[in-house]
């Protein structure tokens, strides 16, 4: 689960993370009521969506192709960026070109930087650790100083049987060039930050960029991220939860215990399994095709959870065939086919559907279809599916 950048940092604070001052407001009165109560020559607007790359995006339909964080010296100033963000849509790199629209603003007490840094905590499952990644390229994607300058990237993984010890946080504030005041800062910012991790269960917490502000270290921005598993122990995190920011299927499945993830390409899955999953939209890579979701539903895949995975599949409007590929175990073949059909009359199905069904009773499956009078092309096997519905889904973009 993912929070807004005020949340972010109203909780590292509770934790010793030194923050810049900041008050969230909900409607452009609010930001300048904000702004009105700071004793300070230089004001920050920042939108709030669940996306980073803010300060370099743009507002649809402004001419002006000013970003989501503006630096503001006056009222007036704070005012027209707020009506310039409050209920418009910014895009970002990781927005995608449909943008987000604004709801909510931060309204920062702007701080004179001395340098960005980097700062990320990341679970590292590899090392059962959790690892500190810091650089002084700060404000930059760290995927590109990984690509481009690797050797400017500290890293330092820590034990959680044991805890973050200060040679740890030293070793993290050398690595930067820290000198003096400035590490005895650094080294208090980085002992907090793991223990507000490791507290709220939070699976990333990013601070890009952390901040020199005199010989203070300061997260300027914050982005967390949190275990999902862990979320009915961490009520105050959970309460921040912002639905209008989360993807409208992917709630949906949530509620009705589905994974699913939407993805670029052109053919749906509904499959039972996360391995059987991935193996499903890795054959259909091999083939030529592009899945256009990851949809696992579970083990108990009961026809109602059928039927609202066909429903969440075809709100997609890239969607022009579907492959069910659906392993009958706990849920035998029969019961499984009778579900399809009732959800594909349900949903009057528009796009071809390829049905590939193995396990207990699967012969009685493939009757029940056969004799449903719908068109469902039946597979045989992993590769005769995947060949099935990326042929099935050329014809149907060409005829649409
Ligand atoms: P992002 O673009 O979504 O990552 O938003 P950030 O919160 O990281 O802000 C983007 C940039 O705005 C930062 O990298 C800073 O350069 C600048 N910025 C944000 N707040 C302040 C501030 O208080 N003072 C100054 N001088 N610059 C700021
Ligand atoms: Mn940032």
């Amino acid at each position: 689960m993912n929070i807004h950048e005020y949340q972010a940092k109203e909780l590292l604070e509770k934790y010793g993370v030194a923050v810049p001052k900041g008050i969230a407001a909900m409607s452009v009165d609010e930001a300048v009521k904000a702004a009105e109560s700071m004793d300070t020559d230089l004001y920050v607007v920042k939108a709030q969506i669940h996306a980073g790359g803010r300060g370099a995006g743009y507002f649809t339909n402004d001419p002006s192709g000013k970003g989501g964080v503006r630096l503001c010296k006056t009222i007036d100033e704070v005012r027209d960026a707020a009506e310039a963000m409050m209920g418009k849509v910014l895009v970002t790199k990781q927005t995608g070109p449909e943008g987000k629209e604004v709801q909510r603003l931060y309204v920062t007490d702007g701080v004179d930087i001395e340098k960005e840094y980097y700062c990320s905590v990341v679970l590292d499952r590899a090392l059962s650790r959790v690892t500190f990644m810091v650089s002084t390229e700060g404000g930059m994607d760290i995927e590109d100083v990984a690509e481009n300058s690797p050797e400017k990237i500290v890293k330092v993984s820590v034990d959680t049987a044991t805890g973050i010890s200060g040679f740890h946080a030293r070793k993290l504030a050398f690595g930067l060039g820290l000198k003096g005041a400035q590490v005895k800062s650094a080294v208090k910012f980085f002992s907090n930050l793991y223990l507000a991790f490791i507290d709220l269960d939070a699976s990333i917490v990013e601070i890009n960029p952390m901040v020199l502000v005199g010989d203070e270290m300061m997260a300027l921005d914050a982005k967390m991220n949190f275990d999902p598993n862990a979320l009915y122990r961490q009520k105050e995190v959970f309460a921040m939860r912002d639905e209008s920011e989360e993807d409208e299927n992917e709630k949906l499945a949530s509620d009705n215990e589905l994974s699913y993830v939407r993805l670029d390409g052109d053919i749906g899955c509904m499959v039972n399994g996360a391995g059987l999953a991935m193996a499903t939209m890795d054959i259909i890579k091999l083939h030529g095709g592009e899945p256009a979701n990851f949809l696992d539903v579970g083990g108990g895949a009961t026809p109602e959870r059928v039927t609202t995975a066909f429903k969440i599949i075809l709100s997609d409007p890239s969607v022009k065939g579907i492959l069910v590929n659906i392993f009958g175990g706990i849920m035998k073949c029969d019961i499984i086919a009778m579900g399809v059909i009732a959800a594909a009359k349900e949903v009057n199905l528009s796009v071809p559907l390829v049905v590939r069904l193995e396990g207990t009773n699967v012969e009685k499956g493939k009757e029940l279809m056969a004799a449903s009078g719908l068109p469902i092309i039946s597979a045989d096997s992993l590769g005769d599916a995947a060949i099935k519905v990326v042929e099935a889904t050329k014809k149907s973009q060409e005829a649409a």
